[in-house]
């Protein structure tokens, strides 16, 4: 197994991934099992086209299995119901576990997911354990409430834990959507089952198998890799799953509501898409940095992040001067081999997704102006030409009800918009069934104020794009979901509240 001491001894990081031996299969009781079927799946290194490794398929068996375990877990005492304290001790030594094998976790997560090692080693790994660490630090700290009833009645309300938390997850940060989901929810003493995104299995099992070694007892955190129509499914609709936790597409989403509406009421939490708007005044002194900023608010991870600024609105008398900006930064991007520290925008996730976001450049195409790429970049190299790659896309002069302004692509194409008037800019801005990130930039506090109140969305970043930490919520409105991840609010999906009334001496 690859440890950190390997970084020194001069090998490539495409010979370092040759070297790793992924945990492949389910994780239920604290030990890894074949699917209870024997079934099988593939997961690719989207770079490259090869397969990594064929992972177990959990079907509505395993998720039933996985289940029990949770359940007897939770009833049993060991993690629901001892000290904040204890539970804090372990979390925090699964913390430090993360940053001790951090090169093997960032690996993982960079060829199964094509995301840049320059990123999985310095943001999505250490972010990770940072966000175990903080809810760690903040469970032994939390206290509950003495309600004002008056008289020598006394109401007290103290945070639950669920039982039984499901938790399903997209493929773009594996490790931290996990994180996001799984160190609150086992923060607050609940046992979990997560299903990873079938494209982005790897790292989850092997974070399952760390939390064991930290000291979360068996069967508190259960891991069924598996498709969404088999394993995610089976999750929704199980009957003694207390809640389900969920990042990824609108149209899943609501299945999952479904899913508790067919079954037993679980609460659904929902992370989906989004089509965020970036707006540029023409009031910024420092028009380059926004220039900078707008492109990396679209092509960061190739434009597959939920928040991603995938429409650009920009105030007419500087419009000409950013598009040219944005093109210019858009041409320059070194697209390439993720494992290459230089790269700077590594492939879409599958060749599946990448048919998809072709699909919507065509589209793009005949009801705007491409101004940069949309096509296959040249010069892959040897290692990358079976990868699915794009160049960094831009559209200009796009219509409101166009194709690419509408939908969410969730790949590496901007859509570039004039406006005239700040209420042109808004009404632009909240023209779209999502509401989860917004970008505002303008030098006038009045403007930036009176903005970021009108726009409908969950985050709203000023003079920056993406603002984003574990002591903010994140999450959205509209169509986006509802329900926030990070900060100690996503405690309360987590918890439910309970009274308990005692009673004067009559
Ligand atoms: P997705 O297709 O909705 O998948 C998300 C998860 O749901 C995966 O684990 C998937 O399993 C599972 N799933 C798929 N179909 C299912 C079904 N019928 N029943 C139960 N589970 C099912 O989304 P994705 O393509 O992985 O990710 C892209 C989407 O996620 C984008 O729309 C993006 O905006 C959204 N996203 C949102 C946030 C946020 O915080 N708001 C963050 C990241 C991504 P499979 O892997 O087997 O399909
Ligand atoms: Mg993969």
């Amino acid at each position: 197994m690859m440890n950190a001491g390997d970084i020194e001894n001069g090998m490539t990081w495409r010979q370092r991934a040759a070297r790793l031996q992924p945990r492949t299969q389910i994780f239920i009781d604290g030990a890894f099992r074949p699917a209870r079927d024997g079934r099988t799946f593939v997961t690719h290194d989207p770079a490259t086209g090869k397969v990594i490794a064929e992972v177990a398929r959990g079907g509505a068996e395993d998720i039933d299995a996985a289940v029990v375990s949770a359940r007897r877990a939770f009833a049993s005492g060991r993690w629901s119901d001892v000290t904040p304290r204890e539970r804090r001790e372990t979390l925090l030594a699964l913390a430090d576990l993360i940053d001790e094998h951090s090169v093997e976790l960032a690996l993982l997560e960079s060829i199964d997911g094509g995301k840049l090692i320059s990123q999985t080693t310095t943001e999505d790994v250490p972010g990770t354990a940072a966000i175990f660490r903080w809810y760690a630090e903040a469970l032994d700290k939390m206290y509950g409430e003495v309600a004002p009833t008056g008289g020598d009645d006394l109401a007290i309300v103290t945070r639950e834990p669920l039982g039984v938390v499901g938790a399903v997850i997209p493929w773009n940060y594996p490790l931290e959507m996990a994180a996001w989901k799984l160190a609150p929810a086992l923060a607050a003493g609940n046992s979990v089952v997560l299903k990873p995104a079938e494209e982005t299995p790897l790292s989850a099992l092997r974070l399952a198998e760390l939390a064991a070694q930290a000291g979360v007892p068996d069967g508190v955190l259960n891991v069924v890799p598996g498709l969404g129509v088999e394993a995610g499914q089976a999750l929704g609709l199980h009957h003694d799953v207390d809640c389900v936790t969920f990042t990824g597409s609108t149209a899943v989403g609501r299945m999952f509501l479904e899913y508790a509406g067919q079954s037993n009421m679980k609460q659904i939490w929902l992370e989906c898409g989004g089509k965020s708007a970036n707006l540029l005044f023409d009031d910024v002194a420092d028009l380059d940095r926004a220039i900078e900023y707008a492109a990396r608010g679209i092509f960061s991870l190739s434009g597959q992040v939920c928040s991603a600024n995938s429409r650009l609105l920009v105030q007419r008398s500087i419009y000409d001067r950013v598009v040219d900006g944005v093109v210019a930064k858009a041409r320059s991007l070194r697209v390439g081999d993720p494992l290459d520290e230089n790269t700077e925008m590594g492939p879409l996730v599958s060749n599946q997704q990448l048919q998809r976001v072709s699909r919507f450049v065509e589209a793009g195409e005949q009801q705007a102006t491409l101004v940069a790429g949309g096509r296959r970049p040249a010069d892959l190299g040897d290692e990358c030409s079976g990868g699915s790659f794009l160049e960094p896309t831009v559209f200009s002069d796009v219509a409101a009800h166009a194709t690419i302004a509408v939908e969410e692509i969730f790949g590496p194409v901007l859509a570039i918009m004039p406006f005239e008037t700040e209420e042109e800019a808004v009404r632009l801005a909240n023209a779209s069934e999502y509401g989860l990130a917004a970008s505002v930039w303008t030098d006038n506090i009045h403007r930036a104020r009176r903005v970021s109140r009108r726009l409908s969305a969950g985050t709203v970043s000023v003079n920056t794009v993406d603002a984003l930490d574990v002591t903010v919520p994140f999450g959205g409105v509209r169509q986006s979901g509802f329900g926030r991840d990070l900060s100690l609010h996503a405690l309360d999906k987590f918890t439910s509240l309970k009274t308990t009334w005692f009673a004067a001496e009559s």
